[in-house]
């Protein structure tokens, strides 16, 4: 028997789930359909990455600790993947003690194979995209060329 594995993005849950959202894992959902048809074993794994500058943003605006937002949007994936008859077997949160554990482990890893270290990077930020874009990328206005508004500069330590 073949293994198949599929993940879509897991989406940041700075507000209910939309369109674009439910396309991705409708094509994720096919894909895992199909090879389950094919007799393959198939792991299709969704959910929400809560750890992001426009999750924070939003749990701010609405006078929510990120913690407490994410615990009320992150129900709405799971609701909007039940009404589409999604058939992932893994909804994964971030926050989760699986998440924090495995993610503790890869990174004891990298530290002790001396591969993390102090730096500094900085750009043009585009808070929406959560993206850094190159001077090539941009024109003298710098603006975000997917959102079209003013990208901040930022610099972070890391
Ligand atoms: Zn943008």
């Amino acid at each position: 028997m073949r293994t198949f594995y599929v993940t879509t993005p897991i989406y940041y849950p700075n507000s209910e789930p939309h369109a674009g959202n439910a396309y991705t894992t409708i094509a994720a959902d096919v894909l895992a359909r199909y090879h389950r048809l094919k007799g393959d074993q198939v792991c299709f794994l969704t959910g929400v990455d809560e750890h992001a500058a426009n999750v924070y943003d939003a749990a701010k605006a609405e006078g929510l600790s990120p913690q407490a937002y994410c615990d009320k949007i992150a129900p709405t994936f799971v609701k909007l993947w039940e009404r589409l008859n999604i058939s992932h077997d893994i909804f994964f949160r971030t926050t989760s003690d699986l998440h924090k554990r495995g993610a503790q482990k890869f990174l004891n890893v990298l530290y002790d194979n001396g591969d993390v270290y102090k730096g500094k990077y900085e750009g043009y930020y585009c808070l929406s995209c959560e993206e850094f874009f190159s001077e090539k990328e941009l024109t003298d206005e710098k603006i975000c060329p997917v959102h079209k508004r003013p990208l901040q500069w930022l610099e972070e330590e890391n």
